[in-house]
Formats: structure tokens, C-alpha cells, sequence
């Protein structure tokens, strides 16, 4: 539902794709608790069956809750509207997402090309689980625009997929170029934009065929509930949600409802997280006990020319390296917790080279290009002053 006083991200945090007539008069969306749907009698049941489409997302009804449920419908308008896309679909989980978009529409003997620096888990499903199934997977550096031109495949590559920012060193894919190699080798393009947000930016407006999200990251932003969202054209969202209907990695209605709660504050979210890890990051770049810092809002970042391009803002995540024992500053320090995920009100912190490379040698992890000295921070809503105090004492011990 285009509504075009929507300017500002935060009055379309709070009121894009939301109808505003809705069930009962609530001002908000009903949670629609159900598995199944019912028929008055035989001739409704006829008439549906000769209506029925996939379509979804229109307010028509359904059989049984799996090929859709209307609490999911109303938030996948309001996320089609921020990302400004024709349509969305929800899943389970960021994981469902990606694995259902490729095991539905990659068939054997095809090929993607993926960037380097990204979600261990998206990598691993290409790198072990498609390939089982025939489909190769060739990963390339973020940034290198060459190789990833000179890794297409003729006829076989069927998609170019990035995270942009990465993880966890936060580089940029130019959306422009890749939307440009794209249609020049008639090869679809996806952004994972889990640590962009709508609000920082748009890549679909670039040139980008499917944005995708783990929700439970900035999108649901309380680190209560897990979902992933895939946002396109209505044609291939259509065909993605009959093959949804199939897999079955649908999103709960009561968890839609907890991810639209966390939408209405969105931008103010981001906006904070946004100033919280520019202030943040100075800070780090400043201390004589950080050995680097990437952030893309900092100049030295080597996408930061990009990044004042197609960004408004660079979020909450910073990746530093520390001159001494990154376990005793995580363990100094009394505001973030622990823990992996980010883009919530709590900020939080780890180690990669222990949270996500534990089983691997440090010699490993080290050609990964996670040294032991590595901090993820992923800042909150805190107040910037009180994050970088709690910084300073902890840094003071080291
Ligand atoms: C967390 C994350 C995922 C996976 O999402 P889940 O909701 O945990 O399944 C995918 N991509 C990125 C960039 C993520 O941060």
C-alpha cells in the first residue's frame, strides 16, 4: 500500500505497507492463531479451489495455515514498503531464507558465485549441502570485481550473492556494479543486507534483484525472536512462496507479530546504533591498545568512499583488533554481553576466533582471515558515553 506523505524513515517505520483499517478497529494486527481455515459448506470449498492462486499477501484467505497466514501477510507489506520492493516473503530463520531461495530455484549442474567474508552458515549450505546436489559454488574476495567477472560461467551461473557490509570486517559490494554484471551476464543478484537495514540503505533501488535479511538481527532488534525475509519483484516472490508452501520454513503468526512490534522503532533503532557505533569507532581508532578498527563510516575503512555513497548510515557493528589479549578486554568490560547475533537494543561482544572458529587450528583461522586478537562488537542502544567509558576502564587493565 503506497502512501506517499511517507517520507522519512521513521514515519515509514511506523506506517509503511500498514493498512490502516484493520480487524476489530485494533490499531494494530490481530494475531490470526491458526493452522487451518474452514469452509462453510462444500460450494464455498468448490469456489475457493477455482479461485485459489499463490498469489498470497492480498488479503484472500487460504486452506491450511502453511501456504500463508495473514498476521505473516500484514508484516511482509510493511517490509516490501521500507525496502521498497513489489513483495516479501517471511521464513523461519535468515537461514531459511537463503537455503529456500536456492534449493527452490537452483536446479543441477548450475553454478553461483559468492563473496568472501561472509555468514559461515550461507557459505557451508553452498559449499557442502548444494554440492551434493550438483550445484557448485565458487567464492570470491569482496571488493575484487575482476574475479568475481572471471568466476561467471557461462549458461551455469545463476546467481552472485554478497553480504554488504560483510561480516566481520564490514566491506562493501558496490550494488551499481553488481547490478550492472548482473544484467550483462543475465545472472540474478542478492544482497544479504542483515547488516545494512532498510534504513541505511536500499539495494534494490541500485539495480539488485533480491534483498535478503535474517530478521533476527535490526529488523526484529530485541534478540527475542528468529526470522529471515526475501524482498523482490512480485513475480518471483509469487514463485518463491509456492515453493515455500512446499519446504515449509514458514514464520509463526505470534513471532510476525513481535517482528512488526520491533519494526515500528526501527530507524529510531538504527539511527541510534548508527551514532552509537560512529562514536564508538573513533574512539577505538583513537586508543594506543587498538591495532585496527573497521568500520565504514571511518575513513581508513577501505570502503568508506563507497560507503558515503549508497549508505546514510554505517549500524551498529565494529570489528577492532587489540594489542594484547582480546579475552581479558571482552572479559573486562560490564556493559555488552557476551553473545553471538547483533543489531538489538543490548549491545554485544565476542570473539570471533573462539564464537564462530573454535574447532579450527589458529593457523586456520588465520588463512580465514580471523586472527585470535579479533573483537565483534555489536552495539546497542546504550548511550555512546557510557560504551566508550566502560570501553576505557576496560582497557586501562589491559
Ligand atoms: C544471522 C545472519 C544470517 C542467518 O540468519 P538466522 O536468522 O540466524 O537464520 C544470515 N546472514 C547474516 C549476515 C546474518 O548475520
Amino acid at each position: 500500500m503506497a502512501n506517499h506523505s511517507l517520507h522519512g524513515s521513521s514515519s515509514r517505520s511506523v506506517h509503511a505497507g500498514v493498512k490502516r483499517n484493520k480487524p476489530h478497529h485494533a490499531i494494530t494486527t490481530p494475531i490470526t492463531q491458526t493452522a487451518t481455515y474452514t469452509f462453510s459448506d462444500t460450494a464455498d470449498l468448490v469456489e475457493f479451489m477455482q479461485q485459489k492462486t499463490w498469489g498470497g499477501a492480498s488479503g484472500d484467505r487460504e486452506d491450511y495455515a502453511r501456504y500463508g497466514n495473514p498476521s505473516v501477510y500484514a508484516v511482509e507489506e510493511r517490509l516490501a514498503a521500507l525496502e521498497g520492493g513489489e513483495s516479501a516473503l517471511l521464513f523461519a530463520s535468515g537461514m531459511a531464507a537463503i537455503t529456500t531461495l536456492l534449493l527452490a530455484t537452483l536446479p543441477t549442474g548450475t553454478h553461483i558465485v559468492m563473496t568472501d567474508d561472509c555468514y559461515r552458515r550461507t557459505r557451508q549450505f553452498c559449499e557442502t549441502f548444494l554440492k551434493r546436489l550438483g550445484i557448485e559454488t565458487s567464492v570470491v574476495p569482496v571488493g575484487d570485481y575482476d574475479e568475481l567477472e572471471a568466476a561467471i560461467i557461462p549458461k551455469k551461473t545463476r546467481f552472485i550473492i554478497s553480504e554488504s557490509p560483510t561480516n566481520p570486517y564490514l566491506r562493501l559490494m558496490d550494488f551499481e556494479r553488481l547490478g550492472a554484471i548482473g544484467r550483462t551476464h543475465k545472472i540474478r543478484t542478492v544482497i544479504d543486507s542483515t547488516f545494512g537495514t532498510p534504513i541505511n540503505q536500499q539495494p534494490l533501488a541500485h539495480g539488485i534483484d533480491y534483498v535478503l535479511h535474517s530478521a533476527t538481527k535490526y529488523l526484529g532488534g530485541h534478540h527475542d525472536l528468529l526470522a529471515g525475509v526475501l524482498i523482490s519483484t512480485r513475480d518471483r516472490i509469487t514463485a518463491l512462496r509456492q515453493a515455500q508452501g512446499v519446504m515449509g520454513a514458514v514464520l509463526a503468526p505470534q513471532i510476525a507479530y513481535l517482528l512488526e512490534r520491533g519494526l515500528r522503532t526501527l530507524a529510531l533503532r538504527v539511527d541510534k546504533q548508527n551514532e552509537n557505533g560512529l562514536a564508538v569507532a573513533r574512539y577505538l581508532e583513537d586508543h594506543p591498545k587498538i591495532e585496527q578498527v573497521w568500520y565504514p563510516g571511518l575513513a581508513s575503512h577501505p570502503d568508506h568512499a563507497l560507503a558515503l555513497k549508497q549508505m546514510s548510515g554505517y549500524g551498529g557493528v565494529i570489528s577492532f583488533t587489540v594489542r594484547g589479549d582480546a579475552s581479558c578486554l571482552i572479559d573486562g568490560l560490564r556493559i555488552p554481553y557476551i553473545a553471538p547475533s547483533l543489531g538489538g537494543i543490548e549491545s554485544l561482544i565476542e570473539q570471533p576466533a573462539i564464537m564462530s572458529y573454535y574447532e579450527k587450528e589458529p593457523e586456520e583461522r588465520l588463512a580465514l582471515g580471523i586472527p585470535d586478537n579479533l573483537i565483534r562488537f555489536a552495539i546497542g542502544i546504550e548511550d555512546a558515553q557510557d560504551l566508550i567509558d566502560d570501553l576505557e576502564q576496560a582497557l586501562e587493565k589491559l
